[in-house]
């Protein structure tokens, strides 16, 4: 369900780690054009694509015309939607299928999905024949515009989620924003979330042009690539400057340790999707940031405004269901975050687009933060 093809040339933007260096091709339609891209990166390679059963009906199909027009021989492997294929049996059922088409190591992995998919299956090229090659089609606007970038691949271990991986860096990341026609309102918010951190972290201007542009974003016009672009342009020059999270990578994971434990206190279910979570966690980052007297509250309450606006939970209290008490949440993320001496790392914002990395937050005032937001 590919719309057509639009006259502006796609955006490409460079990953640029040495020896490792990869293009993150952004654009409209660009599905098409994957064998070609492959072929001319690794002539002569095979390719099996790695997917799940609902992205393999809507465009499982293209993607196969599109290696096959450049000549590329494809074998399909399809799990099942959703997180819990990202699990050891599925890891192990992917690499089977993997070794049994034969793909041999000169040859690629398509991972042609959402987060699930591209972690699954780049951890899977990480470890058979040990390491091969393989190539991201994210489907989902946060595969897009996070999970598809940086090398992060994994699956969750029944002690907590992404325990299990490897940083496996693709050779290229084709997003096609047209893809994401097909993807369920809620799904589309839940990624919007993501593309909002960014703005959050380091760049004021982009939050302004989101508060002014996101339907359009949501609409499909190319303020979406432009959004897509922008976010990944972020992510790229992150992960170049810090690959394995030694330093401010971690700033990507603004609203993170609140969401993450949300997310578990949901348990990991459809009451509460992942950039839903981040977006509760973000407001509460703000919020939290504002109460230490760090940033200005009107900073806190634009980015909550600008989050409902576009549909996304803001408050504890919209999560359908039971809530968790302060004490359970703090049980939470002393889980997801090493507690050292009573104090947690966490990351704070001094304003919009002004978020830093602060290693000392005591967790008796999380607490009673967070105590006040359940009240
Ligand atoms: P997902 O992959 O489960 O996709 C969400 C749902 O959308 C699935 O049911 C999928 O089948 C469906 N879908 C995907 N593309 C579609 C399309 N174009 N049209 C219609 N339906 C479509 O979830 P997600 O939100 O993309 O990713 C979440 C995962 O990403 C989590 O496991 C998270 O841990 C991981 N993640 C990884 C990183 C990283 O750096 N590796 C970063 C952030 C998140």
């Amino acid at each position: 369900m590919t719309a057509p093809l639009r006259t502006t040339d796609p955006v490409v933007v460079e990953v640029a780690l040495a020896g490792r260096a990869y293009e993150i091709v952004i654009g409209r339609g660009l599905l098409a054009g994957l064998g070609q891209r492959v072929a001319a990166l690794r002539p002569g390679a095979r390719a099996a694509i790695v997917t799940d059963q609902v992205v393999a009906e809507s465009h499982l199909a293209a993607a196969q015309a599109a290696l096959a027009a450049a000549g590329i021989e494809s074998n399909c492997v399809i799990v099942p939607a959703g997180e819990t294929s990202k699990s050891y049996s599925m890891f192990e059922r992917v690499c089977e299928e993997l070794i049994a088409a034969r793909i041999e190591r000169g040859d690629l992995v398509v991972a042609l999905g959402g987060g699930v998919i591209g972690d699954l299956a780049g951890f899977a090229a990480s470890a058979v024949r040990r390491g091969m090659d393989f190539v991201q089609v994210p489907t989902t606007l946060l595969a897009q515009v996070d999970s598809s970038v940086g090398g992060k691949t994994g699956i969750n271990s029944g002690h907590g989620k992404n325990l299990v991986g490897a940083f496996h860096q693709p050779i290229l990341v084709i997003a096609d924003t047209a893809l994401l026609d097909t993807l369920p309102p809620r799904i589309m918010r839940a990624g919007y979330a993501e593309v909002a951190k960014y703005g959050l972290i380091a760049d004021a201007d982009f939050f302004a042009w989101l508060e002014a542009n996101w339907r359009e974003v949501f609409a499909g016009t190319p303020a979406r690539e432009h959004a897509v672009a922008v976010s990944c342009r972020m992510k790229a020059q992150i992960v170049a400057r810090d690959e394995r999270e030694t330093g401010d990578r971690a700033l990507l994971n603004l609203g993170h340790t609140f969401g993450h434990a949300l997310e578990a206190a949901a348990g990991f279910s459809d009451r509460l999707y992942h950039g839903e979570a981040i977006s509760i966690g973000m407001v509460l980052a703000f919020a939290f940031s504002a109460r230490s007297g760090l940033c200005a509250p009107a900073d806190a309450e634009r980015v909550a405004r600008h989050l409902a606006a576009a549909g996304l939970p803001t408050r504890i209290s919209d999560i359908p269901g039971d809530r968790p008490d302060a004490d359970r949440l703090i049980e939470l993320i002393g889980q997801d975050k090493k507690v050292r001496r009573g104090k947690l790392t966490f990351i704070l914002a001094r304003g919009i687009g002004k978020s830093f990395i602060a290693p000392d937050i005591d967790v008796a005032a999380i607490r009673s933060f967070l105590a006040e937001n359940l009240s």
